[in-house]
This record gives structure tokens, sequence and C-alpha cells, in this order.
């Protein structure tokens, strides 16, 4: 069986400057198979690069994906969004998604940095009707957005004009009462803490859980970005829980950047 991942010819028919920070991209992409899971995101490769990154399925209507790229001071998607991708080419993969609230769930608590807004927007347009959501942002003064999710929703919005302090955020939550379902996102090592002190302080079944490195914060360019295709598809195939698949994705991208 090959384990080759699908992958898409896309064509951007659409960019807007949503923020300085945040750069929303419309695109066309014919045949697209949507996973129908919240959080589902896509690689994204670029023209004239073989490297691929990843973004989030804002939304998607048919074979019309939106998709919101954060830029920052430098970077490979960073530098072509930031231009003008309108008319070009592009590669996406096959959609992967990884939000699965257990069934006991009553509630739901999603927390993120810039990089997490379209995911977090996106679960909350489809849950929120049947589950009480609380979104926490962190996000540059300058890039929040007040109508980004959708109405009714409980957003606190965090300011920030440096390195991410979610972890420590984290920890001072008030959690809803009852079993819930805890998403969050974002910089790598901020993760990792939080799912230590998930585990550890707050002692939450790993099926009440979903947290993810988004990003690393690293000196430049990542060299080579590490796919969480086959790390997720391997993972499932060897019966591990999603924690222990982010967790083994942290390890691969850690091996590539140390
Ligand atoms: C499942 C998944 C879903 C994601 N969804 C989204 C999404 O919807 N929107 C989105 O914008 N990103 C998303 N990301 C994160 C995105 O893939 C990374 O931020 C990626 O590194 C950006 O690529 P780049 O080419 O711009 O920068 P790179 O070439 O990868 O990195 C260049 C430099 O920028 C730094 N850097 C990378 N990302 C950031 C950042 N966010 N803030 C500050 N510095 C950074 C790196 O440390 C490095 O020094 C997602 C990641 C995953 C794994």
């Amino acid at each position: 069986m090959s384990t080759r991942a699908q992958q898409y010819v896309a064509d951007v028919v659409a960019r807007e400057q949503v923020t300085p920070h945040l750069v929303r991209l419309t695109v066309e992409v014919p045949g697209f198979v949507s996973t129908g899971i919240s959080d589902e995101w896509i690689g994204l490769v670029v023209p004239g690069q073989f490297q691929s990154r990843y973004y989030t399925v804002r939304s998607v209507e048919g074979s019309t994906l939106v998709l919101d790229v954060v830029v920052h001071p430098v970077g490979l998607v960073t530098e072509w969004a930031s231009g003008d991708p309108v008319g070009q080419q592009v590669t996406i993969t096959e959609a992967k998604g990884s939000f699965l609230p257990p069934p006991d769930a009553g509630w739901l608590l999603l927390v993120g940095d810039l990089t997490a807004l379209p995911a977090m927007t996106r679960i909350a347009a489809e849950n929120a009707t049947t589950l009480p959501t609380r979104i926490v942002a962190e996000v540059p003064l300058d890039s929040r957005v007040e109508d980004y999710f959708p109405a009714g929703v409980d957003v606190t919005w965090l300011p920030t004009d440096g390195p991410s302090r979610l972890a420590e955020v984290v920890e001072t939550l008030d959690f809803p009462e009852g079993p819930g379902y805890f998403w969050m996102a974002g910089e790598s090592a901020q993760m990792r803490a939080i799912r230590k002190h998930l585990m550890r302080d707050r002692t939450l079944p790993s099926t009440h859980y979903d947290v993810m490195g988004y990003w690393r914060a690293v000196a430049q360019r990542q060299p080579r970005a590490v796919d969480p295709g086959p790390i997720w598809r391997a993972g499932k195939a060897a019966g591990k829980s999603d924690e222990e698949i982010w967790a083994d994705y942290d390890a691969a991208q850690g091996a590539v950047n140390d």
C-alpha cells in the first residue's frame, strides 16, 4: 500500500491583509476532500520550493479553501504570502485533523496564539452550538480582530508584544466543572510545558485534551519542515493516542532543529 499522501494542484485566487500580521488567502483546490475534522490542516508548498509548511483550513466550501497565514519577520511562506501570490499555483497536501472531543465532554476550552486563530474559529463555528466554548487568544495588539470568532462565544484576548506566555496563562485558568475538552496550539516549547501541567497538576486524561506545537522559535528559517502526516499515520497505525503522536512530532522537530 502506498503511504504517499494525496496532493492537489491549487490556484491562489484572492489575498487579503487582515491585520499587519495576518494574511488571508483563498485557494481553489479542485477535487479537495475535507476530513470534516474541525482543526484540519494541509501542507502548503509554494512556487519554486519543495518544503511544505502546515496551515489550518479556516473554512472550506466545495473546492474553495480559506487559509489565514501569519506573517512574521522571516520565513519561506511568510515571504511568499507577503508579496503578490494571487494567480500563482501551489501544491496542497491531503488534509488531516486531530480535534476529537470525548463523548462525555460538556465544554470546550480553546487556547492559542496567532497561528491557532483559524483552527479556534472553525472549531467554535462547528461545535459551539452543542458545547459551551471559551477561547483564549494571545495575539499582538494590532492583530486583534473583534469579529474573528462566531458571535456568542466567550473570547478573552491576551495582548502580547514578545515571546508567548501561554504556558503561564493556562496554569492560572479556571477550567469549567465536569469533563470537557481542552484544545491548544502555539509555540512548541510552550506546548511541551502545558502537556506536563495537564498531566501532572490537573491530571486530565489524555482523551480530554489535544495540545499541538504549531511552530518552533528557532534562530532562522527552518532547514527542513517536519511533515506531521507520516508521523500521524504511523502513530495511528501503532495505536498511539493523539498526545503521544504530537509528542513524537515535537521530538522529530527537535531532532531537525537541534
Ligand atoms: C497542524 C498545524 C497547523 C498550522 N496552522 C497554521 C495556520 O493556520 N496559520 C499559520 O500562520 N500557521 C499555522 N501553523 C504554523 C506554521 O506552519 C509555522 O508557523 C511555519 O513555520 C510558518 O512557515 P514560514 O515559512 O513562514 O516560516 P519558517 O521558514 O518555517 O520559519 C522562519 C523563522 O520564523 C520563525 N517562525 C515560524 N513560525 C512563526 C510564527 N508563527 N511566529 C513567529 N515566528 C515564527 C521560526 O522560528 C524561524 O526562525 C500550523 C502548524 C501546524 C503543525
